[in-house]
């Protein structure tokens, strides 16, 4: 039986009425079934099934690309782009809001397409909208009005969608924490370009300044892919040096692995896993030194914090939580309990490898 991807939430229903006819007609095991949904564009509607202890929960906003990057099969295995229409997801935030959640995090295959499927294949492809509605922007706002939820961020977006307009309005909107996850990729031109990703090291560094200059350090991450397919020693420092000009916060770093169907599958220079692991190994200690600084620079400053969890180590009861910009800390406390945002005075030590801080 082959069913569609997007029909995810009615795999039992599917997969019960096909028993059924089993029952009926022994006869019918033997059939290749094929289930596909009548509008493959359509956004499947699935609701929540992840939360962090409560307070905080990832929401699913999109789904699909169409931007076709060399090594990825996601436009094939999951289609065009398709969103949740944002009154389905303010009504389920509110719902979770009166259940006592704080945080909202949107996630989505290609979180900077959301909404852009009502508009034209030329705005879809620059991730504009002529008429300056930009849908993921609105619907950030719209959230922001719900009560009890205090904090919201998003997953992984593009550089492109950083526009002076889009930070502005997302900078007077309080409840957008200034962590921003920003895929690079890789940070060499020629290997940007045989990604066929769509920016390049210029763009993404205007981004990072032009949100360094509405954010007071915010928090800025990335994914970066390792041993891509011809990616030369001197392409590889290039990606170096400039995860070190931006000054990620924490970088996720993947050794390129062949997808099967994908143009860079194909491609001449496929690099041996030992090459692939070492520069892993390198870019990974710039990325430890990187977040240490950046985690450090907040010492003697103070920060909100969501208390998430309370931990007792050695017999002294701690609180546990994330500043807004994402950083996790611990304070000693006798009273506070999860679900409270309370201002702390963050320091440069760390205990159990997180920074410690006082009420
Ligand atoms: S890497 Fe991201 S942007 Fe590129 S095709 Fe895959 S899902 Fe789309």
């Amino acid at each position: 039986m082959l069913i569609g991807n997007r029909l995810k939430n009615k795999v039992a229903d599917i997969v019960n009425n096909y028993l059924e006819k089993c029952l009926d007609d022994p006869l019918y095991i033997t059939k290749k079934i094929t289930v596909m949904n009548d509008d493959e564009e359509d956004y499947e509607e699935l609701t929540t099934i992840s939360d962090y202890k409560n307070l905080r929960v990832d929401i699913k906003i999109q789904d699909g690309c169409n931007q076709f990057c060399s090594y990825c099969i996601i436009p094939y295995a999951r289609g065009r782009i398709s969103s949740r229409k944002p009154e389905s997801v303010i009504n389920e935030i509110k719902g979770l809001a009166e259940k006592g959640f704080k945080e909202v995090v949107l996630t989505g295959i290609h979180l900077s397409s959301y909404g852009l499927e009502d508009y034209s294949s030329r705005e879809q492809a620059a991730l504009r909208t002529d008429d300056g509605s930009m849908p993921l922007l609105k619907l950030i706002e719209q959230i922001a009005g719900i009560d009890g939820i205090e904090r919201i961020r998003t997953g992984s977006v593009e550089p492109r969608i950083i526009t002076e307009e889009f930070v502005k309005r997302l900078s007077e909107c309080t409840k957008f924490m200034p962590h921003f996850h920003l895929s690079l990729q890789s940070g060499s031109d020629g290997v940007l370009k045989r990604m066929n990703r769509k920016y390049d090291t210029m763009a993404y560094e205007a981004a990072c300044d032009l949100l360094r200059e509405y954010y007071y350090k915010p928090s800025i991450t990335t994914d970066i892919i390792v041993g891509f397919p011809g990616e030369t020693e001197e392409e590889f420092c290039e990606c170096n040096e400039f995860a070190k000009k931006i000054g990620f916060s924490a970088i996720h770093i993947f050794p390129y692995s062949v997808r099967k169907g994908t143009r860079a599958a194909d491609m001449p220079g496929q690099l041996d896993n030992n090459v692939k692991g070492d520069r892993a190994k390198r870019l990974s200690e710039t990325e430890e030194k990187l977040r240490l600084e950046y985690e450090s620079s907040f010492d003697g400053e103070y920060r909100s914090v969501l208390v998430e969890e309370i931990n007792e180590i050695e017999g002294v009861r701690y609180a546990v939580g994330h500043t807004e910009e994402y950083v996790k800390t611990m304070f000693v406390s006798e009273n506070e309990s999860p679900g409270s945002i309370v201002p702390v005075k963050m320091s440069r030590q760390r205990l159990n490898n997180t920074i410690l801080s006082e009420c």
